[in-house]
């Protein structure tokens, strides 16, 4: 099929939620992408972090095609090995947690939101979340979303969350009171355009939910499985949270979400509260376990410090260059870059020479490169972004 013929058939028949990009991609390798019409794309956006480790890794290739001759899928009926291997190989990573699994982001914040009701005293129902949020588009995870354009449309909204703003520990301590179930945000807010969590905000969080008897639940969805320069997010901050939720780069590229509590906290989730039809599904878990050994055995987290700082460097010397750029943050591979005024024009443009990046929030150019991304490829990257920033006069 022709490039139109595909678009032409996508407005016949899916429906259009998406505001998508007139290319139809045919493959992807590593960092690079191949549109129908033979254009090569690298792609420091991969899948939104879902192709964490690029695309096609040959180890989870690999592992998927061999899982997929011995058992595509088994019901939780059951016990299967690879489930029981994954949930240690994340536990053993992450505060000795016991692992649910599910099939995305939404679903583990789910998850995580029943579980903070279900493990307090009295059933509470209160949460508080952070303005900026993203954690996902089911009903509850909506609601958790603290960005009021995403949930109005649906209102009413499930009752009982409390938004206050990102790293605002006063605003966080008035919010507070023992009617709270759980708190919810992420280390680092990724859609709400790369905004780090300082340590004392982690630390303030930490000690609230102690004394008021709530769940400190970390969307570790984006910041989860090595990106940042640790496992988890929540390494960086000296402080250890109840719940923790993970999907994207988890299954290499495979449909898979997970909620990780603490064993006590887990307890609760006794057997009819909670399940999920696909959740363990063998063939996400051979995914997830292949992505797991492919970074350690490639030392990818090492590689998103070195490449992290490689790229903010070198981004650092293009703002030096065009007044647009207010500053870039981050931390390891995911990257903010903040302009003065909107990016979707620069995006557009990058992909017309043959870059894939994204922007949130209007004016927030964001990088989240494959985690075994090569130095070549960042100067390729950022050689076209000064291209275009050039072009534009900026
Ligand atoms: C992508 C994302 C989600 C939602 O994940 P889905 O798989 O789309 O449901 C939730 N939280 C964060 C932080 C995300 O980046």
């Amino acid at each position: 099929m022709t490039t139109q013929e595909v678009i032409e058939m996508f407005g016949k028949y899916v429906i259009g939620n998406y505001s998508r990009l007139p290319r139809v991609i045919a493959k992807g390798k590593g960092s690079y992408i191949y549109d129908l019409d033979g254009n090569k794309i690298l792609d420091l956006f991969p899948g939104w972090a879902v192709s964490g480790i690029g695309h096609c890794h040959p180890k989870v290739v690999k592992a998927i095609q061999q899982q997929a001759k011995i058992l595509l899928h088994m019901d939780n009926t059951f016990y299967t090995e690879l489930q029981g291997r994954l949930a240690q190989m994340l536990s053993e990573r992450a505060f000795g947690g016991k692992c649910f699994f599910c099939n995305s982001g939404a679903e583990a914040n789910e998850s995580a939101l029943k579980l903070a009701r279900i493990s307090t005293e009295k059933k509470k129902y209160k949460y508080i979340t952070t303005l900026g949020s993203f954690h996902g588009r089911t009903f509850g995870a909506m609601t958790a979303t603290a960005q009021p354009k995403k949930f109005e449309p649906f209102q009413p909204v499930v009752p009982g969350f409390v938004y206050v703003p990102f790293n605002d520990i006063d605003a966080m301590t008035k919010a507070f009171d023992n009617e709270v179930a759980g708190v919810m945000l992420e280390p680092i807010q990724g859609e709400g355009g790369v905004n780090v969590a300082t340590t004392e905000y982690m630390r303030a969080i930490r000690q609230l939910c102690d004394k008021n008897g709530a769940r400190m639940i970390l969307d570790e969805v984006q910041t989860g499985m090595g990106r940042t320069g640790k496992w988890f997010g929540y390494q960086h901050f000296d402080v250890v949270p109840d719940i923790i939720t993970l999907a994207k780069t988890l299954g290499g590229g495979a449909a898979i979400g997970a909620m990780m509590a603490k064993p006590e906290i887990a307890a609760a989730l006794v057997p009819g509260t909670h399940a999920s039809t696909f959740g363990g599904n063998c063939i996400a878990c051979a995914a997830g376990i292949a992505t797991i050994e492919a970074i350690d055995e490639e030392a990818m987290i090492e590689n998103s410090i070195k490449m992290g700082k490689y790229a903010f460097d070198k981004l650092n010397q293009l703002k030096k260059k065009y007044d647009v750029i207010d500053h870039i943050r981050g931390k390891g591979l995911m990257i903010g870059i903040q302009l003065k005024s909107p990016g979707a024009d620069i995006v557009a443009k990058c992909l017309e020479k043959g870059l894939r990046i994204n922007c949130t929030q209007d004016t927030v150019l964001r990088f989240m490169p494959a985690m075994n991304v090569k130095a070549s490829e960042i100067d390729k990257a950022v050689k076209i972004l000064d291209n275009v920033m050039s072009d534009k006069g900026a």
